[in-house]
């Protein structure tokens, strides 16, 4: 059977006057796909009893990419230059994430995923890079360049990590379209790859359980720009798989 992997949604407007609409972007979901997991969309739910029955259906969560964290989840008031928030997105993803570190669940971050793994576990984040880090880089070029693909900057990944063992190298270029990163790091988590200006650009935690997260986007990158990525994908799904079997026995 295959394993049923979350993706949590966002909330997005295409025209003022309708009713918002819950999606991601279909990178994620055939990322999942194409690493042999069954992808399932999981809306931002008010009610947390909803939100439980849908996350005992998984056999691992995949925290996507979105906007900016509201500071008040780790206790800071909002910098001037925010970006924009989604409270019911935040308010779904931070129980995903704790029930998932609590019951040994495999989690995979990617961006504000990782981001929201942190915060979820208490840590902390710079709300605004470029005002807030001395760089020269700009951690959303790929944006601003409107590419995906575009490689934005190096990382080095910690040798002994379960990162650099799926990846099988200590040394790439990743995209970068993040506004947010890591501040302070999550009791449970440690830091395990980053930018040349210092930025954090991989968590993972410091047990066996599957708690993966980075700050660039492979899901845009696994099918053609760098299929090395396709591993940790791979590597995710294989947990999964694992966690389904592990609850069935
Ligand atoms: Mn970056």
């Amino acid at each position: 059977m295959k394993p049923v992997i979350g993706i949590s949604c966002g909330s997005f407007h295409d025209k003022a006057w309708c009713p918002p609409i819950f999606g991601h972007r279909q990178t994620y979901v055939n990322a999942v796909v194409d690493a042999g997991g069954v992808p399932l969309l999981i809306p931002s739910l008010e009610d947390e009893r909803v939100l439980r029955v849908l996350y005992d259906r998984l056999d691992g969560l995949l925290l996507a990419g979105g906007g900016d964290i509201q500071p008040s989840y780790y206790g800071e008031q909002p910098h001037e230059r925010l970006g924009n928030i989604d409270p019911l997105r935040d308010q779904t993803e931070m129980p995903l994430a704790r029930w998932a570190v609590a019951e040994g669940k495999p989690l995979l971050g990617i961006c504000r995923g990782v981001q929201v793994m942190n915060v979820a576990l208490g840590g902390s984040l710079y709300q605004d890079i470029p005002t807030q880090v001395k760089t020269t880089l700009e951690h959303d070029e790929s944006y601003t360049r409107e590419d995906w693909t575009y490689m934005a900057h190096a990382i080095r990944i910690e040798e002994d990590s379960k990162l650099a063992s799926f990846l099988g190298t200590e040394l790439m270029s990743t995209n970068s379209l993040h506004h947010q990163a890591v501040k302070a790091i999550a009791p449970g988590l440690r830091p395990v790859a980053w930018a040349p200006d210092g930025i954090i650009e991989g968590l993972e935690g410091t047990t066996e359980h599957f708690l993966v997260g980075v700050q660039c986007h492979p899901e845009a990158l696994q099918k053609h720009a760098d299929p090395r990525w396709q591993a940790l994908f791979r590597a995710f799904v294989k947990e999964c798989v694992a966690w389904q079997h592990g609850v069935l026995a």
